[in-house]
């Protein structure tokens, strides 16, 4: 059991990691709810405020996808070490999704197809500024502690409402019948 929240507005920050954004445009399906979560919360580091890094302060963390470069598993590490509560939005954060779907391949034969030129040979990228790929697309809670997990592919705007609707009042989130689903 977490902490209960404090009675303060909660500061949030949201990212996305190994996944398509699918889950953060589905936040925004909350429509103009979204003028009473901020009457709520402020928002730290999400791409809806484009800051690079979250505040040693926040009090929930929100990611989408899961975990498939280095880069990937820094910026978890910096939520699970800055956010009180962590938050996993959607099938790729919560079992890796269609990113996983490579974990039964060799990660040098999906490089190997991928940057196959037809009569040049196989040029993988190598810039130091690309973040190195891991092996298999993990999950979030093999990297780190996750407190919560908000299923869907993406869940829907509605669904995430009443998840953070339910955590800020300080109940442990529920979605009823009809608001989990995967399309
Ligand atoms: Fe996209 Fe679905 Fe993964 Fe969300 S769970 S990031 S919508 S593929």
């Amino acid at each position: 059991m977490n902490a209960p929240l404090p009675k303060r507005k909660l500061k949030v920050a949201t990212t996305s990691l190994a996944g398509c954004f699918g889950c953060h445009m589905s936040f925004l399906d909350i429509d103009e709810r979204i003028l009473d979560l901020v009457e709520l919360v402020e928002f730290d580091r999400s791409p809806i405020t484009d800051i690079k890094h979250c505040s040693p302060d926040c009090d929930l963390g929100i990611i989408e996808g899961g975990v498939c470069n280095a880069e990937n598993v820094h910026v978890l590490h910096e939520f699970r070490k800055n956010c009180k509560i962590l938050i996993a939005m959607g099938a790729c954060a919560i079992n890796g999704g269609l990113p996983a779907q490579r974990n039964s391949l060799d990660i040098r034969d999906i490089l190997a197809a991928v940057y196959a030129q037809p009569g040049r040979g196989v040029h993988i990228p190598n810039d130091p500024e690309i973040p190195l790929l891991l092996n298999e697309v993990h999950p979030l809670h093999e990297v780190v502690k996750i407190d919560y997990f908000l299923p869907g592919c993406p869940p829907s705007g509605d669904a995430i409402w009443k998840f953070l609707t339910d955590l800020l009042a300080g109940r442990t989130p529920t979605l009823g019948h009809g608001l989990i689903h995967y399309d």
